[in-house]
């Protein structure tokens, strides 16, 4: 496969990386087939977190790199960016991925002042990171965030060598901007949530009946010729087959294929839930991302509506629940009016159930 060089990491990465989100979903044995997989067409690049099912990730990542570490990039991170936080991180995912080094550690989704604030003070999660370079038990400093500010923010400080941004063909806010900065500071930007977390590939305009596709959403991402690597989030090998042939074959997208490309993504829009469930948990014990989801689907898809009334008859904590206690809508890294989406959920389905 293609490999590009992520910023001033020098890493030489390929262009498809391995999104460790989604295998706490799936057993041990398929979660370790499908790493192999990804590693025998060529994946250079393994990105996990310490939150991704509590360490289950990091740990069935560690069942692979006993054998195969020096195949590979690792990436992992922590929401902790206090001093003390980021180093006890450190230390738990290097034991859980049976490695001796990290190749990039982030702090997690640093998108409000909450965690930029201890990463970034004297003697905080930075100072940390820092340390752990110096080591040798990390090799490279690198962000994530949904916070476009704070990306540039944070390019912009000079500390970080590579971040780990969203963008798709309904979100492409890092266009300009962002990517200036990042070219012009050699930051590696590279990205996840190509497919919306699946959510994407599920939607329609209002009004219409095309979805996008799992090869549209890669193509779209792979032709930005300054993204060097994309993630995508699989749990089996039968995905990864299907991304590394896209890979292997695409063609940059023509000018007519990007405009429309675009205008669908616009049509799209990116007001909807991406399922990550950053907003739980919720004290009213509401499943959050279930309910928005339904609201998503039944605005775009209108035969899924019978369907979306039985599942809301099945939820507790809907709106009528709600205290306003405002966390979820703190958290939500797409700033969804979450309370608002759940009312109009209310309204749609719950008048029969
Ligand atoms: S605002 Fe309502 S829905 Fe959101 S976390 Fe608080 S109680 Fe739950
Ligand atoms: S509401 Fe926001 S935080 Fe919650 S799952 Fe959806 S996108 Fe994620």
């Amino acid at each position: 496969m293609e490999v590009r060089r992520l910023g001033r990491t020098d890493m030489q990465v390929s262009r498809i990386g391995f999104g460790g989100m989604t295998i706490p979903k799936v057993s041990v044995e398929q979660a370790v087939a499908t790493i192999h997989r990804a590693l025998d067409r060529g994946v250079n690049f393994i990105d996990t977190a310490r939150v991704y099912g509590n360490g289950d990730s990091e740990r069935k990542i560690g069942r692979v790199m006993e054998d195969r570490r020096g195949e590979v990039y690792l990436s992992s991170r922590t929401p902790d960016t206090s001093y003390d936080g980021m180093k006890k991180a450190i230390e738990e995912s290097l034991e859980a991925l049976r490695t001796e080094y990290i190749d990039l550690y982030e702090p997690h989704d640093v998108s409000s002042s909450e965690r930029y604030d201890p990463l970034m003070r004297t003697g905080g999660g930075l100072k940390a990171l820092k340390e752990a370079k110096e080591e040798g038990k990390i090799r490279h400093i690198g962000f994530t965030s949904h916070n476009w500010d704070l990306i540039k923010e944070m390019i912009r400080s000079g500390e970080f060598e590579a971040g780990l941004i969203t963008y798709n063909l309904a979100n492409r806010e890092a266009e300009g901007e962002v990517l200036d900065l990042a070219e012009e500071r050699d930051v590696g930007l590279f990205v996840m949530k190509v497919f919306g977390n699946a959510s994407l590939l599920e939607l329609s305009p209002p009004e219409e009946d095309r979805k996008p596709t799992v090869e549209e959403c890669l193509r779209f991402a792979l032709s930005n010729h300054r993204l060097p690597l994309i993630l995508t989030g699989v749990k089996s090998p039968e995905e990864i087959e299907q991304n590394v042939a896209i890979a292997n074959s695409y063609q940059p997208l023509s000018a007519a294929e990007q405009r429309d490309l675009r205008d669908f993504g616009d049509r799209l829009g990116r007001g909807y839930c991406y399922g990550c469930e950053y907003c739980l948990p919720c004290p009213q014990d509401s499943n959050i991302p279930a309910i928005l989801q339904l609201i998503d689907y039944q605005e775009r898809i209108s035969w899924e509506w019978p369907q979306g009334r039985k599942a809301y008859a099945g939820f507790s904590g809907t709106i009528e629940d709600c205290i306003d206690c405002e966390q979820c809508e703190e958290r939500c890294p797409q700033k969804l009016p979450i309370r608002e989406r759940l009312q109009k959920a209310h309204d749609r389905f719950a008048e029969t159930s």
